[in-house]
């Protein structure tokens, strides 16, 4: 057994395991950036590559870095098919959107960690943490090519995706650390790379089409517009979907896919649920989806990992300097991603929720009831004024989805009733506990208006 000292070890080179080592180790401090795929295969991550808001990703690793993987600038709209309805919504993307080549990408994100200073070691599987007797996280125990290394590090930071095997070997008693995690909370997803012969006539737009289930959807996104990455997922408390079989079903059905050619498959797991009420431990931070933080409607994750790695970055070093490791420093951590995105998140979670309780066909019609620029507010930005117009138009346009609509209407005043209380997020431990239960009150009322099955 080889033992190794870090100031901190960082797990999994996706986006936020790469900002926050970069971050580390541009304070000038040791880092070891932890993966266990090898380094040929580094950075090739599951995803519909669509990248929201570039621009205003974080410095840890210089934009100019990542810009060469953005294959696709020219989005603009997101283009609903409703087959049920016969309806095809344009719905505009507020912001800046572009697909990306997504391992070119992810490749980048582990140069800038390199760049900056970070240690990395691939084929690298961590099996086990290090924990002290009062609890505090001392490091990890891996597989490094096949030899065992224990990791011992001041802090540990958890950027190892979806369902983190490390949280499940952490003992966060007497901690505050989100346990509240299940299966059910996340999605099974699915992509393919497809190349065709000629281009594709909505090279400029994300297209969306719902799976046969209301808790799922397909995706055809074009990296350029012969290259389109073509997916689809499905939250975990529903049936499982085929989703070989239904994406090639899809694929067959679309004359722009005829003599196709699949170039890369993968699928994973993603958080399609609220951020963890806290994500912090004795020396242990989680970022990016070992925190939940994808925006739980549309299923978009780099920019929250980008941030939340490069935040558990500085609040590590921030210990480190502080020369205390406990939750109370790490506090700080919680309190900047809810405030940043972490509270527009856990109200879009709400509408998640409510997708959960009603038939597809329902939702569908509702959807296509809906003013387009609206159903953007209430996707990127989890909130909208749809009162007055709902009392107006849809009651003309939708009949027969009435009940349903305001059903959403009664949902979105208990959204905001969450966004206001996760605005009003502790600024320390201090009161963690009564804001759990006054937000759990409000879940509860959530729960009762749409007729969803608890979701936590
Ligand atoms: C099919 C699919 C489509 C998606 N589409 C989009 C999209 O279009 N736009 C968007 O913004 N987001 C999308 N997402 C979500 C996005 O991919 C994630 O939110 C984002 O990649 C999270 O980054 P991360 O660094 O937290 O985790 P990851 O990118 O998952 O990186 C985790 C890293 O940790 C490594 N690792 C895991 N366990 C260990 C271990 N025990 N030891 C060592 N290393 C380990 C993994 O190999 C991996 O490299 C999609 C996700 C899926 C699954």
């Amino acid at each position: 057994m080889t033992t190794r000292e870090y100031d901190v070890v960082v797990v999994g080179a996706g986006t936020a395991g790469c900002y926050a080592a970069a971050t580390v180790a541009r304070e000038g401090y040791d880092v070891a950036l932890l993966e266990r795929k090898p380094e040929e295969e580094g950075g090739h991550i599951a995803c519909g590559d669509a990248l929201k808001g570039a621009s205003s990703f974080p410095d840890a690793i210089p934009k100019s870095q990542i810009e060469p993987a953005m294959t696709n600038t020219g989005v603009d709209h997101g283009r609903f098919e409703i087959p049920q309805e016969d309806t095809v919504l344009e719905i505009p993307v507020p912001g800046e959107l572009a697909v990306i080549d997504r391992w070119e990408y992810g490749k980048a994100v582990i140069e800038g960690a390199r760049d900056a200073g970070a240690e990395i070691h691939f084929d690298t599987l961590v099996k086990d943490v290090r924990q002290a007797d009062d609890g505090t996280v001392t490091g990890v125990r891996a597989m490094r090519t096949g030899d065992p290394v224990d990791y011992e590090a001041e802090m540990v930071i958890d950027g190892a995706g979806a369902l983190s095997i490390l949280q499940d070997n952490v003992d966060f008693d007497g901690s505050t650390f989100d346990t509240n995690v299940s299966y059910s909370q996340f999605c099974s997803a699915y992509r393919e790379i497809v190349t065709v012969d000629e281009p594709v006539e909505w090279s400029d737009a994300l297209v969306f089409k719902p799976t046969e289930r209301a808790a799922g959807y397909l995706w055809y996104f074009p990296r350029t517009d012969t290259e389109i990455n073509a997916g689809l997922g499905f939250q975990m408390n529903e049936e499982p979907m085929h989703l070989v079989e239904d994406l090639k079903r899809d694929l067959r059905n679309r004359e722009e896919f005829d003599g196709a050619t699949v170039e890369d498959k993968l699928g994973a797991a993603l958080p399609t649920r609220r951020p963890y009420d806290s994500a912090v431990a004795p020396g242990f931070l989680a970022a990016g989806d070992a925190a939940g933080l994808v925006n739980p409607t549309t299923g978009g994750g780099i920019g929250g990992a980008a941030y939340s790695g490069q935040y558990a970055g500085e609040q590590a070093v921030a210990a480190i300097e502080d020369g205390d490791v406990g939750e109370d420093t790490l506090w700080e951590y919680n309190k900047r991603v809810m405030d940043h995105f972490g509270a527009r998140f856990a109200t879009l979670d709400v509408y998640n929720i409510f997708v959960t309780a009603y038939d597809i066909d329902d939702l569908m019609g509702m959807l296509a009831a809906l003013p387009a620029e609206k159903i953007a507010e209430g996707l990127y930005a989890g909130e909208t004024d749809i009162g007055l117009w709902l009392k107006l138009k849809t009651a003309v346009k939708s009949v027969g989805h009435w009940g349903t609509i305001y059903d959403l209407y009664e949902t979105k005043q208990l959204a905001e009733r969450v966004l206001d209380h996760y605005e009003d997020y502790p600024d320390s431990r201090e009161g963690f506990a009564d804001w759990q239960i006054r937000r759990d009150e409000i879940l509860d009322d959530v729960y009762e208006t749409t007729g969803a099955d608890p979701k936590y």
